[in-house]
């Protein structure tokens, strides 16, 4: 396993891009199963989804899908209740449409808290969550639990595969965990 050095840390490779393949395969087995006669909207969380989405939705068999994106930032404001800035706005009209929504990572599930009720808010008939990686003992939001994961992992920073460090390194091929 390699490592790299980014800024002054190192970070070991983790999911090689065999393992990345077999993960997101799973993952798209699942959903060409249960979106089968469905027409889904897969809404893309940029920046860090897009190679995670790239890959997915050519795995899907059979899928008559369309997929738009959106940007968002969360930040807190004077109360402890987490907003959600737009950065990119939705482009399409979610009204009666069965969104699956895309992200890189679920770490505490505030962006997914927010999204989802922003995504029903609009409109759509269902909502479901996408994630390459997720953080299952960090969740604070339990309606953010993602439905399909390409893997787990405990609390550990990644980088890699879309996932950036201060905006570089989402074109590695693997997922590096940061060495303590
Ligand atoms: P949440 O809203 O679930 O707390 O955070 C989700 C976002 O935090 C992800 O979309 C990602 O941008 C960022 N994030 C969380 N954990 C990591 C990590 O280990 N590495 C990187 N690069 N970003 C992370």
């Amino acid at each position: 396993m390699k490592t790299i050095e980014e800024q002054g840390y190192t970070f070991q490779e983790w999911l090689l891009p065999e393992q990345i393949a077999k993960d997101v395969a799973q993952v798209a087995d699942k959903i060409s199963a249960d979106y089968a006669g469905k027409e889904p909207l897969f809404v893309v969380v940029l920046n860090g989804a897009f190679v995670f989405a790239a890959d997915l939705i050519r795995a899907l068999k059979g899928v008559r899908c369309e997929v738009t994106f959106i940007r968002v930032s969360s930040y807190f404001g004077m109360s402890t209740t987490g907003q959600l800035q737009f950065i990119v706005p939705l482009q399409q009209v979610v009204e009666n449409r069965d969104v699956v929504i895309l992200e890189d990572i679920v770490d505490t599930g505030l962006t997914i808290h927010q999204l989802k009720a922003h995504m029903r808010g609009l409109g759509a008939s269902s909502v479901r969550v996408a994630t390459m990686l997720f953080k299952p003992g960090k969740l604070e939001y339990e309606d953010a639990k993602p439905d399909y994961v390409g893997h787990e992992l405990t609390d550990e920073f990644v980088i890699g595969y879309g996932l950036d460090f201060d905006g570089f390194v989402r074109n590695l091929p693997s997922v590096y965990k940061v060495k303590k």
